[in-house]
């Protein structure tokens, strides 16, 4: 029998995780052993007994073998922070394929010696009577942002800094003019410990509802029987969702655990950060992409130190080391930005059901158009389903028209808007009320083609099409590549070559040619390519700055604007278009939450859905906002086509500089894999029928001059998979070839 070996970390805080000592493997524990586990190991001169964590396990020695000392125990499971944290990373190696410490480093925020940090908080010195006046003034001016920050002031006394300038949209001139009025003062401090005093003013406590009642009852009956389970709250924007979570997390910390409140960081608004802050004080903190890794590990110490009760955050909150979670809330859990791009490619709904277990705690998942995952768990009987009806903001569902796009051309309409958005579209703007128009996505909007030769535009550099700027500049989204607009089709040389109008910027253009005078305000990736943009875009158009705001996806989350009367959606089927099989699905949470933003207020709302293909299941049910409806369907979808969540998915992605040796590469780790599957490993369940798909070139074929390939397996176990890439790994060790990169990713969001 060879000898084994094992990876250890000793010292988890330590900057580089890489840092691994390599001891024996006795023989009584050889088949024991698992990365991930923490065990006992003597270390040092004086050979005292530590603790270390196995990272990996392997038959080659790296050192003198007579010299390694051996493992002496695999330690009694482990209760600490640490040991779950180790634990969970363990758990994402063995299901998303990485290495042990690319998942600890997933896990663990790197150790950062935490600078003096300086911190900016805005503090109000005027009395409130003069900020009222003051206030006042703002309002007559019309000057939004100092009026947002003033009405802030006037609840809070104090803000942070990064908050005025970013959620607030408020410009570092305005608050120097501020300054200078003697309104408020700007302070350094050097404590992280203490971002916000508020008066926790006894709030006018709502009342929950007799629907919300019962669903923070229940869960904290098995949350006190010990069973802490896991459910879905499924209920439209407005209908109280927010109030459930923050009844449960009171209750959950009065109990003396913890609470992580994961929400999609384009979701996190101010006014939510602020019910949180106004509840719970400082108890809270909130963590979000611009965080230092030095402040995010400050962070984790508080969290750990129990000098907080609530993290808020986007998915990285999910590694707070609580030393006592009770539940993890996910709100907007069928976002896809819950899915890691990076390695290791974990999901964080997935991976919070194993945190969740770990812990002991509850984990509530809740949206207004729940994952097909999520609901095909419940149907299962996995998670337990709970239901909002109503929105309690007032305000009806609103009337929707589908308008068939063929027919509009047929009847000699040429124009990007139907003539019945065009109706409405006048309408608003006559009574003074506001409009939203919805794009699909940008990636289609703007690619230009030739007319007669069908020939497109594309980047020579990745294999997608070029969209049309401006300036007459064409540009690559991948990797900002930019050349100038050819007049004649590169070709066939006819001059008939353009593009295909429907981006944001056209759309704006189009659109005060039809109603000069209009007040617009547009958003999309490029007009939000600064932090803050986005939230100064939603606050100017709440301000009422605008007529119309025009936006890609971005819109459809995010604020209420009670003036908005009419959305209208341009193209609803270009994210059909999409050679995915989650496009069906994706259509219909973004028409319907788009569907959704009319109306908020006490005004009735109406939606244009413009289509070419009108009788797609998820244009109707979206125009219905018939969920259950559009679920039934497209199940039997995922049935026939064996995709997830009824089989298991796995790409096999390849990247290699040459195209040859990437599509050799590709098509030997295909037929291996093919080989493997049909064979006699004793890992392999023969009732999960593996099919393999592939191999074949990526749908975007190539991004900076890399080649990229895939091939997936599909199957009904998903740990037949995760067997697989074992394999597979091993199988790669062996080739010499370097020039290759593999990546894994189990249940891809897109197949692009
Ligand atoms: P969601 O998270 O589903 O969008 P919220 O919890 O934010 O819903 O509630 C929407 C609005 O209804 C908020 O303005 C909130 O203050 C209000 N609201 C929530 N629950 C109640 C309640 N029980 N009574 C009165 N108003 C409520
Ligand atoms: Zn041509
Ligand atoms: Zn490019």
């Amino acid at each position: 029998m060879t000898d084994l070996f094992a990876d250890i970390i000793i010292d988890i805080s330590h900057e580089k995780l890489d840092k691994v000592f390599q001891y024996r493997i006795p023989e009584k524990l050889r088949d024991l052993l698992e990365p991930g586990m923490c065990v006992t190991v003597p270390f040092g001169t004086g050979n005292r007994q530590i603790k270390g964590y196995v990272v990996r396990i392997t038959e080659e020695c790296s050192y003198d073998p007579a010299k390694l000392k051996s493992i002496i125990e695999i330690a009694p499971k482990g209760v600490s922070v640490e040991e779950k944290m180790i634990s969970l990373a363990g758990w994402i190696k063995r299901n998303y394929g990485s290495t042990m410490i690319q998942a600890l480093k997933t896990v663990l925020p790197a150790k950062q010696s935490v600078k003096k940090l300086e911190h900016r908080t805005i503090c109000r010195v005027m009395s409130r009577e003069d900020t009222v006046t003051v206030l006042g003034e703002s309002i007559r001016k019309k000057q939004a942002a100092k009026e947002r920050l003033l009405r802030t002031l006037l609840e809070t006394e104090t803000i942070p800094y990064e908050w005025v300038t970013g959620k607030l949209g408020v410009t570092p001139q305005t608050i120097q003019r501020l300054v200078t009025d003697g309104v408020i003062r700007v302070e350094q401090s050097t404590s992280f410990r203490d971002p916000v005093h508020l008066h926790r003013q006894e709030e006018k406590r709502l009342t929950s509802s007799p629907e919300q009642q019962r669903i923070v009852e229940e869960i904290l009956q098995d949350f006190d029987k010990g069973m802490p389970g896991t459910y879905l709250i499924h209920g439209v924007t407005g209908s109280g969702k927010t109030h459930v979570y923050m009844e449960i997390i009171e209750q959950v910390i009065a109990r003396g655990r913890q609470a992580i409140l994961l929400i999609p960081e384009i979701a996190l608004t101010y006014q939510t950060l602020l019910r949180f802050y106004l509840r719970f004080g400082n108890r809270v903190s909130v963590i979000n992409s611009t965080l230092s890794p030095g402040e995010r590990y400050d962070q984790c110490q508080r969290a750990k130190n129990g000098d907080i009760d609530i993290i808020i955050g986007p998915r990285s909150a999910l590694f707070t080391p609580f030393p006592n979670l009770g539940v993890i809330i996910m709100d907007e859990e069928h976002e896809s930005s819950y899915k890691s791009e990076g390695n290791p490619k974990y999901h964080a709904r997935e991976t919070a059901m194993e945190a969740a277990r770990l812990h002991g705690a509850a984990l509530v998942l809740g949206s207004a158009t729940p994952s097909m995952e999520a609901y095909y768990r419940v149907k299962k009987g996995e998670i337990k389903l709970f239901q909002l009806h109503q929105r309690l903001t007032g305000g009806q569902l609103p009337t929707v028209s589908v308008v068939d796009l063929r027919q509009e051309l047929r009847e000699g309409n040429r124009s990007i808007f139907s003539r019945r958005l065009q109706e409405l579209l006048a309408d608003r703007l006559k009574k003074g009320e506001q409009s939203i128009l919805f794009i699909n996505r940008r990636g289609y909007a703007g690619f230009i083609s030739c007319r007669s030769c069908g020939h497109v535009m594309k980047c020579p550099h990745c294999d997608v099409s070029l969209s049309e700027h401006k300036n007459g500049m064409l540009m690559c989204h991948y990797c900002g590549y930019m050349e100038r607009k050819p007049g004649l089709c590169p070709e066939c040389g006819s001059g008939y070559i353009s593009g295909f109008k429907a981006g944001t910027q056209q759309i704006e253009e189009k659109l005060k040619e039809m109603f000069p005078g209009v007040r617009t305000l547009r958003m999309d990736a490029d007009t939000t390519r600064n932090k803050d943009s986005y939230e100064k875009i939603l606050s100017s158009f709440m301000a009422h700055e605008a007529d119309v705001l025009i936006g890609t996806q971005m819109i459809v989350k995010g604020h209420d604007f009670p003036l908005v009367t009419l959305v209208g959606v341009l193209a609803a089927d270009l994210s059909l278009s999409v050679s995915d099989y989650r496009a069906g699905e994706r259509t219909f949470q973004l028409l319907t939450q788009a569907v959704g933003r009319a109306g908020r207020g006490t005004l009735p709302g109406e939606a244009v859905i413009q289509t070419y293909q009108p009788d797609h299941y998820a244009v109707t049910f979206a125009a219905a906002q018939d969920y259950e409806g559009f679920f039934e369907e497209e199940l039997l979808y995922r049935e026939m086509g064996g995709y997830p969540p009824v089989r298991h998915l796995m790409a096999v992605q390849v990247y290699a500089k040459s195209e040859e040796k990437g599509d050799q590469y590709v098509r030997t780790l295909a037929s291996r894999a093919k080989e493997w599957l049909s064979g006699k490993d004793k890992r392999i369940d023969s009732d999960a029928r593996a099919v393999i798909l592939g191999p074949s070139p990526a749908v975007i074929s190539k991004i900076n001059d890399i080649f990229r390939f895939v091939f997936y397996v599909k199957c009904e176990k998903y740990d037949t998979l995760v067997f697989c890439k074992d394999y597979l790994e091993e199988l790669i060790q062996t080739f010499s070839e370097q020039a290759v990169m593999v990546q894994f990713d189990f249940d891809p969001m897109n197949t692009m």
